[in-house]
Order: structure tokens, then sequence, then C-alpha cells
């Protein structure tokens, strides 16, 4: 119902009015990957127990923990503040992030991964699938929180993805 309410979360506007905090404060409450040292959104820990395998929920309940979007580092969630790390195999589902063959989870919510697109973008020139997801968060139908083991709305990485097939697309158009 709330999931992918247009701006991705976390805005403290009201919480801290203090004119030395530089605007992007938000970002740097986020701690590096334990792991790799790349960037990290917080995660619920709800997200985390509908993701991991059974035998990991144990270790999961306490401690705060962070979602790793880094693509080569296999570290899914890792504890702030600990050293307890879950990796993409302590996970139930494919992390797309991370994924370098098909299937590649795009849209947990909907279904659609890397190939829809890419597949869509070889037989017409682009993609409209996008746009399908983000009527769909519209209508509020989507369901990040329970679906995507970032815990986020996939749409941003659809945009992404997509901006880059459709450039490899055009390459290969233009030099062949
Ligand atoms: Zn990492």
């Amino acid at each position: 119902m709330n999931c992918c309410a247009i701006e991705p979360s976390i805005k403290q506007s009201s919480s801290r009015v203090n004119d030395s905090v530089s605007e992007d404060v938000s970002e740097s409450v986020t701690q590096d990957c334990t792991n790799c040292g790349g960037q990290s959104r917080p995660v619920s820990r709800k997200t985390m127990l509908l993701m991991l395998k059974p035998e990991s929920i144990e270790h999961a309940m306490t401690g705060a923990y962070s979602f790793c979007s880094a693509r080569d580092c296999a570290v899914v969630y890792f504890e702030e503040h600990g050293s307890h790390q879950f990796t993409v195999d302590d996970l139930r589902v494919r992390v797309g992030l991370k994924a370098k063959r098909d299937p590649i989870p795009l849209c947990y919510c909907f279904g659609f991964n890397e190939s829809h697109i890419r597949d869509e973008i070889s037989r017409t020139g682009n993609s409209t699938i996008p746009e399908t997801i983000s009527r769909l968060i519209r209508e509020g139908l989507c369901a990040c929180e329970a679906r995507n083991p970032s815990g986020m709305c996939c749409l941003g990485e659809v945009n992404k993805v997509a901006k880059r097939l459709r450039a490899i697309s055009a390459e290969l158009v233009s030099g062949g």
C-alpha cells in the first residue's frame, strides 16, 4: 500500500531542523558493506525474514541490518555494528543486483526479469516494461518490502537496465 510512494522513503525533513546539517545527511547514515566497503541501505527485519532460508531465520532475529547492492559482493545483508552476514546462498530468492546469468530478476512484485526487457528491445527496439511497472506502482499494487530482497522499489533499477539495454541495442544497430 505504501511501499513505492514515489520517493525512496527515509525523509526526515521535520525531525532534524539543524542549519549545520547538510542536505544529504540521510545518505551518510548508511554504513559501508562490511565485506566489500560498498554502499548499502538499511533493510527491515521483515524483508530479511521473508528472503532468508528457514535455517537462517534464527540468526536474523536480533541486530540491525543493511543490504549491500554491489554486484560483485556475495554478501546480501550485513549487521550494522556487528559481524554477522548473510550471503546470496542464505536467501531463497535470486538477488538480481548480484546475478550475472539469466534469470536476472528485476521486478519482484510482477515477475519481470532482465530477459523480458532484452527480448522486447530486440523485437521492437524499445521496452514498455518500465511504464507498465510504474503504472502498477501508481495504482498501489506493488509489494516491494515483501518481494524485493532490498526491500526497496525496483523502478530505479528497472529504468537503469532498460536504458543500458536500449543503448546496447542502438549501438548494435548502428554498428551493423
Ligand atoms: Zn558488499
